[in-house]
Order: C-alpha cells, then sequence, then structure tokens
C-alpha cells in the first residue's frame, strides 16, 4: 500500500536491495524492540542482550568491508539509521557508536592484529565498543583535551576523564583519544585494564533507552599495541564523527517519520467538534508543513548518500544534512506532539519520546552551532568559531 507521507515516491531511487535491508530492518524493530521502547524509556535501559541479535541483523559496522561486517554501501547503511532511528534514537546511537565511531577507529587506524582480535566479535555484537572523545571540559573544542598519555618505556600511561559516553558502562573495549607529545593520538582500554573506570550518568531526560557514562583513568598503564598506530592528530576522531554523522542525517529523517505517522492515525480518529481533527485546516497546515519537510529531508539523506557512495562528500555537506535533518526532525516531533494534545505527553505515543531524545542529536557528533559555523566557513573562508 502506498504511504501517503511518500509524497515524492523517494523509494523509486533506492534499489530493490537498498529497499529489502531497509524492511528488513523495519522488520526486526518491529518485533524486537517497538514493542518494548516506552518501559526501556521509562526505566532508562538498554537490553545489552540485543547487541548479538544486531549483530546478526547485520547492522553493526554494517558499512566496513571484510572482519565480519557486512560491507554494504552508503546509502543502503543509511535507510538502517533510518529505521533504528524511526524505533528510537537510543538504537541509533548504539548502532552509530558501534560501528561508525568504535569499529570504524580501529577499521581505519589500527593495526592487523586489532582488527583481528576487536572487529569480528564487535561485528557479531559479542563485544561492545565505545568512543571518548568528548571531557568534562571540553566539548565542541576537543582540542583544548586535557586526558593525557605519556610514555613510559615501551608503554604509555594515561590520565584523564572523558564524558557523555555512549555505551561506556557496558563497553568491552574503549577507543580513547589522549593528547600526547607527538599530538593528538587514540587507544584502546579494554574494560578491566586498573585505573580505568566506567560509571553511568543517571536521570538524563534524552536518550533514556541508552547507556551513557563518564569514564575515567588514573594511571592506566597500557602496552604499545593499545596505540592506534595510523591515528595522528585531531583529525582522526573527527574523522570518525563525519561517519557517525551521515548516520544521523539518515536516522533524523526516521525519527521525523514515526512521529507523522503517528500524529496522521491519531488525527484521523481524535473526534473534537463532531469531527476528526485532522479536518481542521489548522492541522492540515501542520500536516502538510511537515511532510514537505520530511520529503526534503529524505531526499538530502539519499543525495548525501549518494555523494559518500561515490568517494566525493565534503564535510560541509554532510553538516548541511545533520543540521538540516535534525533540527527539522526536532520541529516535525514538536509539532506532532501538539496534534495529539495532553496524549501526546505521554510514553503510550512516540513523538514527545523522539522530541527528547532528538534534543541529545541535536547537540552530539557537532552541535547545530558548530555545523552552522562549517557552513558558514565553507561560504565565507573565514572560520568563525575559534
Ligand atoms: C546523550 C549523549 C551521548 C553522547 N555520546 C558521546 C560519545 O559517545 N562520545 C563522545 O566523545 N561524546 C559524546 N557526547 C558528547 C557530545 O559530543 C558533546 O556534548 C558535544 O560535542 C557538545 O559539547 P558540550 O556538551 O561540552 O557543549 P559545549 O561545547 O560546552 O557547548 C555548549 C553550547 O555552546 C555552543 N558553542 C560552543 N562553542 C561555540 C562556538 N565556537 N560558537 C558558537 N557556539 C558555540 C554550543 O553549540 C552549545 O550550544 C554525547 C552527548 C550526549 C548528550
Amino acid at each position: 500500500m502506498k504511504d501517503p507521507l511518500d509524497l515524492l515516491d523517494i523509494p523509486s531511487l533506492l534499489t530493490d536491495e537498498e529497499r529489502e535491508i531497509q524492511a528488513t530492518v523495519a522488520r526486526f524493530l518491529a518485533d524486537h524492540v517497538r514493542p518494548n521502547l516506552p518501559e526501556w524509556f521509562e526505566n532508562a535501559h538498554f537490553p545489552r542482550e540485543i547487541a548479538p541479535e544486531l549483530g546478526k541483523l547485520g547492522v553493526l559496522g554494517m558499512h566496513l568491508k571484510g572482519y565480519g561486517c557486512a560491507g554494504t554501501e552508503a546509502v543502503a547503511y543509511g535507510l538502517a539509521c533510518l529505521e533504528l532511528e524511526a524505533a528510537d534514537s537510543g538504537f541509533r546511537s548504539f548502532v552509530s557508536v558501534q560501528g561508525s565511531l568504535a569499529m570504524y577507529s580501529i577499521h581505519r587506524y589500527g593495526s592487523e592484529e586489532q582488527k583481528q582480535e576487536w572487529l569480528p566479535r564487535m561485528a557479531a555484537g559479542e563485544a561492545i565498543g565505545c568512543f571518548g572523545l568528548t571531557e568534562p571540559d571540553f566539548g565542541s573544542n576537543p582540542a583544548g583535551m586535557r586526558t593525557r598519555a605519556v610514555r613510559d618505556g615501551e608503554d604509555w600511561i594515561l590520565n584523564g576523564a572523558k564524558m557523555w559516553i555512549t555505551n561506556g558502562a557496558i563497553a568491552d573495549i574503549a577507543t580513547v583519544w589522549a593528547a600526547t607529545e607527538e599530538g593528538v593520538r587514540g587507544f584502546l582500554v579494554p574494560r578491566g585494564t586498573p585505573g580505568f573506570e566506567a560509571r553511568e550518568i543517571k536521570q538524563k531526560l534524552s536518550l533514556r533507552a541508552s547507556t551513557t557514562a563518564e569514564l575515567s583513568f588514573a594511571d592506566v598503564r597500557l602496552p604499545a599495541s593499545a596505540q592506534l598506530p595510523e591515528a595522528r592528530g585531531l583529525g582522526a576522531p573527527l574523522s570518525c564523527l563525519n561517519e557517525a554523522r551521515f548516520g544521523i542525517l539518515f536516522g533524523a529523517v526516521g525519527a521525523a517519520r514515526d512521529c507523522l505517522q503517528t500524529a496522521l492515525a491519531y488525527g484521523g480518529e481524535r473526534i473534537q467538534f463532531d469531527r476528526p481533527i485532522s479536518g481542521f485546516q489548522l492541522t492540515q497546515q501542520k500536516f502538510a508543513d511537515m511532510a514537505v519537510s520530511l520529503n526534503n529531508a529524505a531526499l538530502l539523506a539519499v543525495h548525501l548518500g549518494r555523494l559518500k557512495e561515490q568517494g566525493r562528500i565534503r564535510p560541509e555537506q554532510v553538516s548541511v544534512g545533520k543540521l538540516n535533518n535534525v533540527r527539522e526532525a526536532i520541529a516535525i516531533a514538536r509539532e506532532c506532539r501538539t496534534i495529539l494534545g495532553a496524549n501526546g505527553i505521554s510514553l503510550d505515543y512516540s513523538p514527545l519520546r523522539h522530541a527528547n531524545n532528538l534534543e541529545s542529536v541535536l547537540t552530539y557528533e557537532g552541535t547545530s552551532e558548530i555545523h552552522t559555523l562549517v557552513i558558514g566557513q565553507a561560504l565565507t573562508g573565514i572560520p568563525a568559531y575559534r
């Protein structure tokens, strides 16, 4: 049956294989995730045991080649992220951090031994990874990081703290970025390494079905083999973030679509003044404006995906996608909440859960302000953020 929200026939831009992957991921989420989301969100619970299921589904490190990864193209990976975030941003965050940050950092910058040791298990969801860049005092400006690694003979000694780290408390392996005498370097720190602790951050109002932690490192001794040999300078972690942002610009479309589907269904059934609220012109204006921006966001995502597949996507283009699609998605989520009236504040309906989640998505992987300034720099040649 034709989806009324698909005003522009966007599936015609996709291959049969891409549509099949999207449908497979959507079916998995409908069976295993969606029915439990209100409870997981309310109880601030991420079900760690779902990781091997996601591994079997092939979405962990999905766009990476070899080492047990599915090796799909960019748009297929984006569509998986879209469906994951249509369920909940927490699940898309789990998959983004595992595949685009933790696994990508090893795949792109790791030694052959590191790849062999971690990537197949991470692709299968048997080992969970996290990615520690942000610190309590350095978020948008990671160049100021205080976490430091110094050499001690062949070993490294790591000291410092990382903040707001997705999967941090459940991770088997942490990619940690630290300042050294030779500039920023990346290190793989396994769970249980003496001096390394992860503490869950409680009382979040957003991304509650996702786990977020503070990491601390007190004289953590690491062998030389823990260093990511190919990662030199801040460009390395920033390149990983660029990968993850790509998943976000698709994911946001999914969250927005889920809100609109929910509001359309509700508006058709909710009767006020003896008629469905969808029949009021003000409601239809909301629906029309939201559907236009949803379809524009989806077109943008597919276009950027094709550029990525051709190997010619530029960072400021990813910023355009992340800025626009998250901004539009959060506006849609809030507007849909108004259509649901008081029911809109209940976890029985998804829009406010999505809106709350999207507050985090607006901030992480580069805030909307920083992406605005990246675009500003591309337009003017002047970097206004420093
Ligand atoms: C749920 C969640 C999960 C996260 N997961 C991870 C993770 O897995 N790994 C990780 O490393 N980090 C993670 N983060 C951290 C995230 O990347 C940072 O929060 C983000 O980079 C912003 O940093 P900050 O929170 O310190 O805000 P700040 O940098 O302090 O910014 C505060 C405000 O100031 C604005 N601002 C800052 N500098 C400028 C400027 N030059 N011009 C204009 N405005 C400016 C910002 O845009 C923002 O509005 C996560 C965050 C959240 C909320």
